[in-house]
């Protein structure tokens, strides 16, 4: 349900990533931000379903020449509002998404929905900050996003440099979501879902219902590794129970703009798999941590990107989490 050609025009979106080679679109629109892209250019977005819009994100670590686009964000149009998920790594990437909205419908941008805490997919928000718009969040990101606001700034300002990072600042979220709810966008809806721990512990999905899409955020990882900052196990249970679930495609939080359901989950769950037994066989034979790092989930290491950068410290994640079961 991809169509390939939607509303590009200058953009912020780098190199290409191989990943995106099926698109395009976003193939064609690539420009430097060092190379002098204006501020808040418009960023590529491509159309999964319709009113549906997706920005894909390449894989990388913060940097001044990505300015903190390296995760997927996107929007939903309905008849009476707009609704965004995710709003990228910066102020200037939110700016971007504001701009690709805008090149697509003037319809008020009722609502910012946040998948989870990490700064990836919540430091746009203040380009949406004009006080007509609703943050909204699982009940758990406030206090996560809090604990962590000042080192995630100093951390993300290092990172980014002055140029890229300018603007940007944590917009808290106002309304909180327990369990499920319910946001009317007119002539479709969208349900936001609240998880228990997995990737983070404010992590939550977004179903549009008009057209069975759904936003995982980074329950689901596609090339890029996934990153665990909440519990391996929860996550692999709740991989489980959402694999159960009907959806026409899914939105990843990381990888392609829409991919098929549950197939799109199954090299995560291997991986989680592969780190979460290994883990507990090495506990149980009296492995030490920096052993454990040493040897498990070697596996996975040519399956995905950034493996290098993230792939001890889940291992270090799950090793604390399991060593006490
Ligand atoms: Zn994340």
């Amino acid at each position: 349900m991809i169509t390939r050609h939607a509303f590009v025009r200058g953009t912020l979106a780098l190199a290409a990533s191989p990943l995106v080679l099926g698109y395009s679109a976003l193939r064609s629109s690539s420009t430097a931000l060092a190379a002098g892209a204006p501020l808040g250019a418009p960023l590529s977005v491509v159309a999964v379903a319709p009113g549906i819009y997706i920005h894909q994100g390449r894989h990388g670590l913060f940097s001044p020449e990505n300015a903190g686009d390296i995760s997927n964000c996107g929007f939903i149009v309905g008849r009476n509002a707009v609704a965004v998920i995710d709003t990228g790594g910066s102020a200037m990437i939110g700016m971007g998404l504001k701009a690709a909205i805008r090149q697509v419908t003037d319809r008020p941008i009722g609502h910012v929905i946040n998948t989870h805490m990490h700064p990836d997919h919540v430091f746009g928000n203040a380009a949406f900050d004009d006080g007509n718009t609703a943050f909204v969040a699982h009940h758990k990101m406030a206090r996560g996003l809090g604990a962590r606001a000042e080192r995630y700034q100093a951390i993300n300002s290092r990172l980014l440099g002055e140029k890229a990072f300018s603007g940007t600042r944590i917009v808290m979220p106002q309304v909180p979501v327990i369990g499920t709810q319910t946001i009317e966008l007119g002539e479709r809806s969208i349900v936001l879902e609240a998880h228990k721990t997995a990737h983070t512990d404010n992590d939550l999905t977004v179903r549009d219902t008009a057209t069975g899409t759904v936003f995982m955020g980074d329950l689901l990882f596609s090339g890029h590794i996934p990153t665990i900052d909440g519990s391996i196990r929860g996550w692999l249970a709740l991989v489980a129970r959402l694999r159960e679930e009907k959806a026409a495609q899914v939105v990843p939080g990381h990888g392609p703009p829409a991919m098929p359901w549950p197939d799109a989950i199954t090299p995560l769950t291997r991986y989680l798999t592969a780190v979460s037994a290994g883990v507990a066989a090495a506990i149980k034979s009296g492995q030490t941590l920096s052993e454990d790092a040493e040897t498990v989930g070697l596996d996975e290491k040519d399956a995905w990107m950034l493996f290098e950068e993230y792939h001890r410290r889940n291992v270090s994640a799950a090793f604390a989490e399991l060593e006490w079961e």
